[in-house]
């Protein structure tokens, strides 16, 4: 591992201050996966700020509803929040269906969301990847490739975001803020990460040097139920090959609101909007949960290994909204 510099700061002005010195100087968050990337030479930061002993740990509730979860607060703390384990269900369970428990003590809210592609090029040095090292190519396209995107891809990158959490957030239409030398400003979520094209390496809209002070959750209606599904190749330890979080919202026997996003198909938590707009004010049935997931699916461009993804999240649409639908009866 290069040699680097360690600073723990104590307020935001100063860490964004540091962090403003230079291309390579990184936040520290719970570092469970930047110090990886640092050991296997993928990243080599010349500085490290330790951003954890800054005040933006902790959950707290504005006077609109929303909850908001500070930056550094840990993924084990956000799980078990009695808040979001009642009104975000869905959130909860992501986090829980992530990593490990030893990881999630470590990890914070902001340093999940900006979490790197599990693509195995991406993580070898050796191996050409535009979006480790500009221009040189993306073997992921003609080699292994049975975990990368189905949907959204460009020829320059085909990796997924590895993110649960983002997944969950995304379909509770949360909203990113952050903090620069210049001003404090916020993002939604689902316009956190950038398209593909053929910028693979520029993955975020963040402005450069932004430190996330925090994540706000709009308040939800009670009545709203959500669930959040993954399915893997291990029961644990390992990344989504499709997940879903749903949340559905019924009136008198019709579909008031629903959200559902994916993980596991695209370099962003995919919010499947087409989907929504055909189940809005509908009656729910899994014949038109099927219909719609089919249709939101048919966006969907398959690697020559990864067609299985397709199916999959078509079926784990059609289940969660089912199940929640069940649920939401009187
Ligand atoms: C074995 C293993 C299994 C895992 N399985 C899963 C899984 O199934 N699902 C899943 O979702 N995740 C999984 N993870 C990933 C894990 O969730 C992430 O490593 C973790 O969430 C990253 O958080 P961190 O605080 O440790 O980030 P760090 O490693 O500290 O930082 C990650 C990146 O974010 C930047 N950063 C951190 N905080 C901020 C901030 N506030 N503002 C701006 N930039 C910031 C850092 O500079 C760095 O570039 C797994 C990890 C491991 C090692
Ligand atoms: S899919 Fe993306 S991360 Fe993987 S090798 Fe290609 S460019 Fe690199």
């Amino acid at each position: 591992m290069k040699e680097f510099a360690y600073h723990r700061a104590t307020q935001v002005s100063e860490a964004l201050q540091l962090t403003a010195q230079g291309d390579d100087v990184r936040f520290l968050g719970g570092g469970t996966n930047l110090v990886d990337l640092m050991k296997n030479g993928v990243e080599s930061p010349s500085r490290l700020v330790d951003i954890r002993f800054l005040p933006l740990a902790g959950i707290s509730e504005t006077e609109h509803g929303a909850l908001l979860l500070g930056a550094t607060t840990t993924n084990s703390d956000i799980a078990a929040h009695p808040n979001v384990r009642r009104r975000y269900p869905a959130l909860s369970q992501a986090i829980l269906a992530g990593a490990s428990g030893q990881l999630r003590n470590m990890a914070t809210a902001g340093g999940n969301l900006l979490q790197r592609t599990r693509c195995a090029y991406f993580a070898d040095p050796t191996e050409p990847c535009n979006k480790r090292a500009p221009g040189s190519g993306c073997p992921a396209l003609a080699g292994a490739h049975h975990n990368h995107a189905i949907l959204d891809w460009s020829e320059s990158c085909v990796a997924t975001h590895p993110s649960d959490m983002a997944v969950a957030l995304a379909a509770f239409d949360a909203e990113v803020r952050y903090e620069t030398l210049d001003g404090s400003g916020y993002l939604p979520l689902t316009h956190l990460y950038r398209p593909v094209g053929v910028t693979p390496h520029e993955e975020t809209a963040l402005p450069e040097h932004a430190l996330i002070t925090g994540i706000a959750l709009p308040s939800v209606a009670t009545s709203l139920r959500s669930s959040y599904r993954k399915v893997r190749e291990r029961a644990s330890y390992a990344f989504a090959s499709v997940s879903v979080a749903a949340a559905l919202d019924m009136r008198a026997g019709q579909i008031h609101d629903v959200r559902i996003a994916l993980g596991g198909v695209a370099a962003r938590p995919w919010r499947a909007g087409v989907a929504e707009d055909l189940l809005r004010g509908a009656i729910a049935t899994p014949e038109r949960f099927r219909s719609a997931a089919a249709t939101e699916l048919s966006a969907a461009r398959p690697l020559r290994d990864n067609a299985y993804k397709v199916v999959l999240a078509q079926n784990l649409i059609e289940v969660v909204l089912t199940e929640l639908a069940a649920a939401g009866q009187p």
